[in-house]
């Protein structure tokens, strides 16, 4: 068994006083933090938790996420991180999708639990803590209770360790399958690319049941016995205090992050001594951004990726971050990437395409969505990503434009097509689009485009009212504009450009 759930005994082995993970002032050591996942893990399988039983975590970051998913791999499920930004009823379609048998989730969020199980077939729910929650047991309780033997349960390398959810550019939600390997892979790519440390100490302050803080960030870190500084919810000056307080040596963010950071009072004066690289991705990154921290004398790396591929395809490596800044680098080391035309042939230098990548950390598809699947990953192996992208004379990709017109809020995924699909539903509206316009504190917010129906009114508070019950409050677009009409095509076909562009 060389899964995830291995991965704690397999460092506490070599060094178990180390310390694993940082959590308001608090350690966890990689010795601790093994013994805990072995007893938790039996004590899931004391639940019922079989084979490919699917277990969720719902909170922020939180040493009890980390061995919720070590607990779970050890005894042989399979880890579903939540997305704690997604309203009710989305959570519940995906509890209800994955088959949630046990869900984790830290004492605040317990009401919402309460809402999940009443939509969805959850067997057990099980608080973060030491306190019971109404009839919901302490996770201190399974942890106390359970064995400390690590379980016997044969596990393949190829079975699936987790399933991360992610939003379609239909809005449609879909699970991500990822198998052991799949991660191992991604992880190994990190470890070569950025050149982990041993003695890594990683801020891990972008939300873990994303795949970048997770699977780019905190696994790498794991593996090589570093330190990950938790912290459950970003915040700029918290994170300058603790970058100076536990010596920091690597971070990763989305765009949006580094922004605030510039922005936070005490930058100009902060201690940044002891970071080794800074890491950007899951957005565009401005070059501005990019330059403000290369002033600084930080190293600053651009990787580029999707929760389908681990999430790692491409990445600026701290030897080309100048000369090749504003790029997304080259394919990762186990990762082959090229930019294609419509039909999949290679275009040549200078030419824009999509990207698709194939590796051994590219997802084995999505759940229980063959259909979907097909669409995006091919027999031969490549994943199609959706997004547009430039490869240079020297084999250093930019990412241009996203064919897809998902736009990107605070580093969340926004699809249009999911905010029209609600909106199209209120009394009022009689069609309605969404675009992404550039923002300075999200990077881009949604735009809104409504046709009202003869007689009827609709203001931007009716708008953000009838939506805030549906849908994620990122997702509510900032601003509204009513038209006579939308600008469409023959087919029918919704001509976002114009919106974006209304006098061309
Ligand atoms: P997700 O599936 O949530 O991981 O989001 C993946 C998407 O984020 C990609 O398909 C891209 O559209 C976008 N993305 C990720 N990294 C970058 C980057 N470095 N530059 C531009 N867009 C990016
Ligand atoms: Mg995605």
């Amino acid at each position: 068994n060389w899964g995830l759930g291995s991965w704690p005994r397999r460092r506490a082995r070599i060094a178990p006083g180390d310390p694993a993970i940082v959590y308001e002032g608090q350690t966890w050591t990689y010795g601790q933090l093994d013994e805990r996942v072995n007893r938790l893990a039996n004590a899931l399988i004391g639940l019922g938790v079989g084979a490919r039983d699917r277990v969720g975590f719902l909170g922020p970051n939180h040493p009890a996420f980390v061995e919720t998913m070590f607990a779970t791999c050890a005894a042989g499920g399979v880890f579903v991180p939540l997305n704690v930004r997604l309203a009710a009823a989305e959570l519940a379609e995906v509890v209800g999708e994955a088959e949630v048998a046990v869900l984790v989730v830290t004492p605040g969020l317990a009401p919402l639990a309460a809402d999940l199980v009443e939509r969805a077939p959850v067997r057990h729910v099980v608080v973060a803590g030491s306190e019971p929650v109404g009839d919901y047991a302490p996770l201190e309780r399974l942890v106390a209770g359970g064995s400390a033997h690590p379980p016997h349960v044969p596990i393949g390398f190829d079975d699936i360790a987790m399933i991360m959810y992610t939003s379609g550019t239909t809005g449609q939600l879909k699970g991500v399958t990822l198998s052991h390997a799949n991660l191992a892979w991604n992880v190994y790519n990190v470890m070569i690319d950025v050149d982990i440390a041993r003695d890594e100490v990683s801020l891990i302050n972008a939300p873990m049941f994303h795949t970048a803080a997770l699977n780019q960030t905190f696994l790498p870190t794991f593996i090589k016995g570093g330190t990950a500084v938790l912290m459950s919810a970003f915040d700029p000056q918290q994170t300058l205090k603790l970058i100076a307080e536990y010596r920091v040596t690597w971070m990763f963010g989305v765009p949006t992050m580094f922004q605030a950071l510039t922005q936070a009072p005490g930058w100009e004066s902060a201690d940044l001594s002891s970071i080794r690289a800074l890491t950007a991705g899951g957005a565009p990154v401005p070059d501005t951004l990019i330059r403000t921290y290369q002033a600084r004398g930080l190293t600053f790396m651009q990787g580029y990726g999707m929760t389908e591929a681990s999430p790692g395809v491409l990445f600026l490596q701290a030897r080309e971050s100048q000369r090749k800044a504003g790029t997304a680098g080259t394919p990762c080391f186990f990762t082959d990437a090229e930019v294609v035309d419509h039909t999949g042939k290679p275009v040549p230098p200078g030419e824009r395409g999509e990207i698709r990548c194939r590796g051994p950390h590219v997802m084995q598809g999505y759940w229980n969505k063959p259909d979907l699947t097909r669409s995006v990953l091919g027999e031969d192996g490549w994943l199609r990503s959706g997004d547009v992208a430039i490869q240079d004379e020297d084999g250093f990709f930019t990412i241009v434009d996203r064919v897809k017109d998902m736009f990107i809020s605070g580093g969340e995924n926004v699809y249009p097509a999911e905010i029209e699909n609600a909106l199209s539903g209120h009394p009022a509206v009689a069609d309605c689009a969404v675009i992404g316009v550039p923002d300075q504190r999200w990077g881009e917010v949604g735009q809104v485009f409504v046709v009202l129906l003869p007689g009827r009114s609709l203001t931007f508070d009716d708008m953000v009212q009838y939506l805030q019950d549906r849908l994620a409050r990122y997702k509510i677009p900032k601003s509204l504009t009513l038209v006579d009409g939308l600008p469409r095509s023959a087919a029918g076909k919704l001509l976002k450009k114009q919106l974006k562009n209304p006098r061309v």
